[in-house]
């Protein structure tokens, strides 16, 4: 186990950004993660997990030190006649998670196919994609409490999932590292249709009774044809949350723009996508100096072309939340974590 001194992050974050971390280490068990905490560099510095850095926007050089979690390994711990009851690594690559789980024929997360990052940071922002949330399977999580070293096991309940949001973003942010998940998976499989994309894309794949990898597979087809691929251009997918918006504001709203998209979430509140305000104030393909701007198919994702500088898409990310504030009165809140 090693600490670098000054190490570039680059490789760590899809957008690209060349920020460094004053001290970088690798840890692949809770005892190398012990080890780091009771070393020297430690001390006095502010710890920062990360997996896979495609959910963070890095904006400075960071003081602290980053915590970069390759725990692996994924186990079937027990079954009964539902479920497959699993658990993963917290540095286990999410997608490549997936696949081992349609591999198996257990079912619940191939709505969440190819969704970049780790099993560890899924329960951070209850990852959500196509009618399904990580809530929806999840069991458990182990976390180390890093001012005790404790491992500490948070319940369904514990967790305040929300859209986007769990206590490990709020609360517990920098708090904890997750470093196992489990799982409740399904051994009959309910495959999740509602989102009418993959309808229409099973149609085009000529299947009428999909099983959890056509799902997993029409998923797929639609992510790589609608999000820019991090490996090629610099993002961090959905830049913003979609706003709930009150029922009294968006009454005058649909008066000024009938065709203004929405979902009923209860009496009081829809919600808006955020894509469709951004997109529709003019900021969709926007670049500046062609060095990095608002992807010119998704509104919602911010893309470093690669000349940018983290705080130059943090600008441009205000620049935008202003400009949605004057033209539609709704604020948008940043779903990336900023850094
Ligand atoms: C092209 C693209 C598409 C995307 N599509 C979706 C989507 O459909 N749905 C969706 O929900 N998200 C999506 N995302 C966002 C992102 O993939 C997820 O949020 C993912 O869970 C982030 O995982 P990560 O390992 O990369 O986290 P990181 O970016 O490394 O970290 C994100 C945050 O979690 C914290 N963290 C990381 N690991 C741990 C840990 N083990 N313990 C405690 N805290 C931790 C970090 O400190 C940081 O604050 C997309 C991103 C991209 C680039």
């Amino acid at each position: 186990m090693q600490i670098k001194l000054d190490a570039s992050l680059k490789a760590y974050n899809t957008f690209g950004l060349n920020v460094t971390a004053k001290y970088l280490a690798k840890v692949h068990s809770t005892d190398e993660i012990k080890q780091i905490l009771n070393s020297p560099e430690a001390k006095d510095i502010a710890i920062i997990p990360l997996g896979g850095g495609s959910n963070v926007l890095l904006t400075k050089n960071l003081d602290a030190l980053v915590v970069l979690n390759k725990i692996e390994g994924i186990t079937l711990e027990k079954e009964d006649d539902e479920y497959y009851y699993v658990t993963a690594g917290s540095g286990v690559g999410w997608h490549e998670f997936v696949l081992h789980c349609i591999h198996k024929g257990w079912g619940g997360v191939e709505n969440l196919s190819l969704i970049p990052g780790s099993v560890g940071a899924a329960p951070m922002q209850n990852i959500g994609a196509y009618g399904v949330e990580l809530k929806d399977v999840f069991w458990f999580a182990e976390a180390m409490e890093l001012s005790t070293q404790l491992t500490l096991k948070f319940k369904k309940d514990d967790c305040h999932f929300g859209y986007r949001t769990s206590i490990f973003k709020t609360r517990l942010k920098n708090q904890t590292i997750i470093t196992k998940v489990g799982f409740k998976l399904n051994k009959e499989h309910k495959v999740n249709t509602n989102y009418g994309a993959i309808n229409d894309e099973l149609v085009r794949m000529g299947i009428n009774d999909p099983s959890i990898s056509d799902i997993s597979q029409a998923v797929i087809k639609i992510r790589q044809s609608k999000l820019p691929d991090p490996a090629k251009i610099g993002n961090s997918g959905s830049f913003f949350k979609n706003p709930l918006v009150d029922m009294v504001l968006f009454e005058e709203l649909k008066s000024r723009y009938p065709e203004i998209p929405s979902y009923q979430v209860d009496d009081e509140k829809v919600k808006v996508p955020a894509g469709w305000l951004i997109e529709s104030a003019g900021w969709k393909g926007t670049t500046v100096g062609n060095r990095y701007g608002v992807h010119e198919n998704q509104a919602l994702v911010l893309v470093n072309y690669g000349g940018a500088t983290g705080e130059d898409i943090y600008e441009l990310s205000e620049l935008i939340i202003d400009d949605i504030i004057a033209k539609y009165g709704i604020h948008l809140e940043r779903e990336v974590n900023i850094y």
